[in-house]
């Protein structure tokens, strides 16, 4: 292959391995002569740091060892394709006072967060979260994520005098517009920008290949087992540090869910027969707008951008409910619309039960330009296009509040010693009972960091 050949996916081939090429690929050492700390007892492959799970949170994870320390080896294992995951699919917006924002501060976005998990948050880790956001929405944005912009930065009529500012818009139980976006594609745009910078610092990937048991004899690390799922073929794979990063566990909820089929919560399970806790497990988010047939979701942006719910009597029935209507917090909007049905003011009956969201008011121009991708998403489910109908929306099981305990935020280090763990796997409480729209993408980000660094420490 020429250099002047080499495209995109010889790009992304190259940060390929096997676990057989591994000693090949210069990351892995089989070889004890040759490894840094002597070898190991069995000859088996190792690796410095090892991270299960390619989202935002693992791929942040990985980025931030190699940036810290481009001597030490680090392999990602995905069970799926690197970029296909929940935070790709993720729509509305990553949340963050960033320097575009006026008027606006962490400690206000700190209040909201805390406020809005009910008053069971983590308040020192939601302080120290919030601080982190709006630097780590910066990082994102040199790294090449393709946010949409403003002609000017600023939020409620404040310029920030920054010319082509992040643009930013409301989410529910935002006191500010914070949630910084690219139209409703934000995870996906996000993803690929945190992929590049991944395979551009070096970082190689284990496609394919599902962690099944971490070992962690008398309280520390020492690895993991893998299975190739395209061969059924186990691996025992070594490490100096491991970063769980496996996301959520909302696919319990299987026919009325939001997240992607992998959203199965395997590392935290393999965390518990570790001997870790499970923290805040009964705390389980239900996103208010799933598409009736079968959950997909609907953009909270949609609200954000001025979008209304309706029952069947053609009320905007949240102004019974909330003084933030249809952008209080995500648990108080989806009580309200199973109030609304439970009382006969929905559409349809039992599981097939529904009311309706409106964005038509927001006219062609703006749901194409702000909603493409919630519109294609109606179309594609339930044969509505949203620019001429409402769409039926219910409630559907979208995000895991709890997850693997952690014992320190500043490295999201847990009790076992060299095993760290990041986003929706984690939990140190810092969305408490309910999670606000856009503060999940942060977590992912801010979490994956933290953890990377404490990996390469
Ligand atoms: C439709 C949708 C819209 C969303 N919109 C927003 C939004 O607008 N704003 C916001 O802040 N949040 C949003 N979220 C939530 C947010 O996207 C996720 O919570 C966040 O991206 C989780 O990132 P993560 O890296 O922790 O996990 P994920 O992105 O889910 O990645 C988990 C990774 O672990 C891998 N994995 C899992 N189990 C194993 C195993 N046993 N072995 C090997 N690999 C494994 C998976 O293959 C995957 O690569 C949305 C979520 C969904 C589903």
């Amino acid at each position: 292959m020429s250099e002047s050949n080499f495209n995109r996916r010889d790009f992304l081939k190259s940060a390929c391995i096997s676990v057989g090429a591994l000693s090949l690929s210069g990351c892995v050492d089989t070889d004890k002569s040759k490894s840094a700390d002597g070898g190991n007892e069995g000859g088996l492959p190792s690796v410095d740091v090892l991270v299960i799970g390619s989202g935002g949170a693992g791929l942040r994870a990985a980025v931030a060892v190699r940036k810290n320390n481009p001597n030490l080896s680090v392999v990602v294992a995905t069970k799926m394709m690197p970029s296909r995951n929940a935070t790709c699919m993720a729509e509305g917006g990553i949340n963050g006072v960033t320097s575009f924002s006026g008027g606006d501060s962490y400690k206000l976005h700190a209040y909201d967060t805390v406020k809005g998990g009910a008053y069971l948050v983590d308040q020192d880790a939601a302080i120290k979260f919030c601080e982190l956001a709006g630097p780590t929405i910066a990082e994102m944005d040199y790294i090449g994520t393709l946010f949409s912009r403003n002609a000017s930065g600023g939020v409620d009529g404040k310029e920030s005098g920054v010319p082509g500012g992040v643009a930013q818009r409301f989410m529910g139980g935002a006191s500010k517009k914070r949630c910084n976006y690219s139209a409703d594609k934000t995870g996906h745009i996000l993803m690929h920008a945190c992929f590049d910078d991944a395979v551009s610092n070096g970082v190689k990937f284990l496609i394919d290949h599902e962690l099944l048991e971490i070992s962690a004899p008398e309280g520390k690390c020492e690895g993991v087992v893998l299975r190739n799922i395209q061969t059924g073929d186990f691996y025992p794979v070594l490490c100096k540090a491991l970063v769980i990063a496996t996301g959520g566990y909302t696919r319990m909820f299987y026919n009325r869910t939001s997240v992607p089929y992998i959203a199965t919560g395997d590392g935290i399970a393999a965390a518990l027969r570790a001997g870790l806790g499970f923290s805040d497990p009964e705390m389980v988010q239900f996103h208010p707008t799933g598409i009736k047939s079968g959950g997909a979701l609907i953009t909270e942006a949609a609200r954000g951008e001025g979008g209304y719910l309706l029952n069947n009597k053609g009320e905007r029935f949240m102004k019974n409910y909330h003084e933030k209507m249809e952008l209080a917090p995500r648990d108080v909007v989806a009580r309200a619309i199973e109030t609304e049905i439970r009382e006969g003011r929905g559409y349809g009956e039992g599981l097939g039960a529904y009311v309706l969201l409106d964005v038509r008011h927001l006219g062609k121009d703006k749901i194409l330009k702000a909603l493409p991708k919630i519109r294609h998403t109606a179309i594609l489910f339930e044969g509505i296009d949203l620019i001429e109908q409402p769409i039926p929306i219910r409630p559907t099981a979208h995000y895991s509040m709890g997850g693997i305990e952690v014992s320190k935020f500043d490295d999201m280090s847990t009790k076992i010693s060299g095993l760290y763990t990041a986003g929706e796997a984690s939990c140190i409480s810092i969305h408490g009972a309910n999670r606000l729209g856009g503060n999940s993408l942060t977590d992912a980000v801010v979490t994956g960091k933290l953890a990377g660094l404490g990996a390469a420490d």
